[in-house]
């Protein structure tokens, strides 16, 4: 666990420009925003990727976290898109779960 990048900026050994935090989640810029607005929302504890996620009330609240970051960011209105990548094809390369919060754009789909 202590190689995961996400956890070392959890445990502030990495820094972050962070935007919203609780006592489980934090949510910090992404360091190659790919929108005007990109955050990431990661939980503090270690779940490699969706698909080791157990914890359906933590993934609830991840999901109300991410929200949070849309209104906090004024992107409610206009509209943001929250993405998981989870795995290689789908072009996951950190392995401690977290959800996009793009916006500020207008986005395309199907996505790329
Ligand atoms: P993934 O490709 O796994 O869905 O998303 C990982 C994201 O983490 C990428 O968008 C990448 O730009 C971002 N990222 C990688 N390293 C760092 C870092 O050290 N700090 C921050 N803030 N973001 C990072
Ligand atoms: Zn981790």
């Amino acid at each position: 666990m202590n190689e995961c990048l996400f956890c070392k900026i959890v445990g502030g050994e990495i820094p972050a420009t962070i935007v919203a935090e609780d006592d489980q989640f934090i949510a910090f810029r992404d360091i190659e925003p790919q929108a005007p607005t990109h955050v990431l929302v990661i939980p503090r504890t270690h779940i490699a990727s969706l698909n080791e996620a157990t914890d359906a009330e933590l993934m609830g609240r991840l999901l109300l976290f991410a929200r949070g970051v849309a209104v906090k960011e004024g992107l409610t209105e206009r509209g943001y898109r929250v993405v998981l990548n989870t795995n290689a094809e789908a072009g996951q390369t950190v392995f401690h779960i977290h959800a996009h919060v793009l916006g500020g754009r207008p986005m395309r789909w199907p996505p790329g």
